[in-house]
């Protein structure tokens, strides 16, 4: 039985390098794979755009374990039969051929993050565009959640769990896409937080104490005397100092994180939220051509973006219209964001 499990446990890493290994092919990096009960996902960095390679993607896994149930067949002597999955008796390999039979079969179900998801969203883009072949895809995921935990209730409880998985990776996805959508020509600028506290590098921890309670910003910039972003701090940070019972005389800059991304004001939205996410940091600085702070982004502005999109789409597009008339950045608005920034100290 042992044996059977680690050899299952191969198949499905396997199944999961075949999905990093086209990936990597096409350039897109996968930061880590997380294993379920029923397979696993890899996590990609970025989304490939172009159907064919998120096509190729997702379909490596599945053509993995089709490829090791085949070489089973004609190499070990294995047999495909329903009893070989229930069957303790049955051989090891006919076990092991039909297992990956299954595996595939099910991964390829069309819902997201099941690889067949993926198929099915890289087909429709050819036709629909991304954007809509995402929602249509995610729709079609949120009715085969609700199909299997109806089927759940009466088979297995495990498919309860793997519907709600379902439709959870289905709404995120969904969200993902939309947010990317909306934020990929809204300069950074106009949905970023301006009205901040910030504290010098050298400030102490109990600066920062104070500044916390005073405000109710869960992460406050830290400026260097040339004027630049030296770093964020997090209340976590200051937390995790006290907690350590460190000195709060200590400066902050001991204490924050400092490899903080920055922006150009000019820069998009989605690259903010695209380094937010792939970078895991609490903060994107979007700093003007001194490198001095303009403003910041982070998770809260876009959650707040989200609320305002599912309210009104149009509200966008407001940003957007506002921004082409006055045909980019102006220098003296900058520098005005530059001076409320510094007054806030
Ligand atoms: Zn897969």
């Amino acid at each position: 039985m042992l044996i059977f499990i680690l050899a299952v446990f191969a198949c499905i890493v396997a199944h999961e390098f075949g999905h990093v290994l086209v990936a990597r092919a096409f350039g897109v990096t996968t930061p880590d794979i997380t294993l379920y009960p029923f397979g696993g996902v890899a996590r990609l960095n970025t989304i490939p755009q172009e159907p064919v390679q998120e096509f190729l993607i997702a379909i490596a896994g599945p053509a993995v374990n089709i490829v090791i149930m085949a070489g089973l067949l004609m190499l070990a002597g294995a047999t495909l039969t329903a009893s070989a999955l229930s069957h303790e008796q049955a051989d090891l390999a006919s076990r092991l051929a039909t297992t990956n039979l299954v595996l595939a079969v099910f991964n390829l179900i069309p819902a997201f993050p099941m690889d067949g998801g993926r198929v099915l969203r890289a087909a429709l883009s050819t036709r629909f565009g991304f954007e809509h072949a995402t929602s249509l895809a995610a729709t079609v995921g949120h009715w085969i959640a609700l199909a299997l935990a109806v089927i759940g209730l009466f088979v297995n409880p495990m498919l309860i769990v793997i519907a709600v998985f379902i439709l959870f990776a289905a709404t995120a996805e969904l969200q993902a896409t939309s947010v990317r959508a909306f934020s990929k020509d809204l300069p950074a600028e106009r949905a970023m937080i301006t009205e901040f506290a910030t504290l010098p590098a050298a400030a102490t921890i109990a600066d920062a104490v104070q500044k916390f309670l005073h405000t109710s910003q869960k992460v406050i910039p830290i400026i260097a005397e040339s004027g630049s972003v030296a770093g964020v701090l997090e209340i976590g940070d200051v937390v995790r100092a006290l907690h350590a019972q460190q000195d709060e005389s200590r400066p902050v800059a001991d204490i924050m994180y400092s490899e903080i991304p920055t922006l150009s004001s000019r820069a998009k939205l989605d690259q903010a939220f695209r380094l937010l996410q792939e970078k895991a940091v609490p903060a994107v600085a979007i700093v003007d051509d001194d490198a001095r702070l303009a403003g910041l982004v982070t998770l809260e502005t876009l959650g707040e973006m989200l609320l305002l999109h599912d309210v009104s789409a149009s509200v966008f597009d407001g940003m957007r219209s506002h921004s082409r008339q006055e045909g980019g950045v102006r220098p003296i608005e900058r520098r005005q964001d530059a001076r409320h920034v510094a007054s806030t100290r």
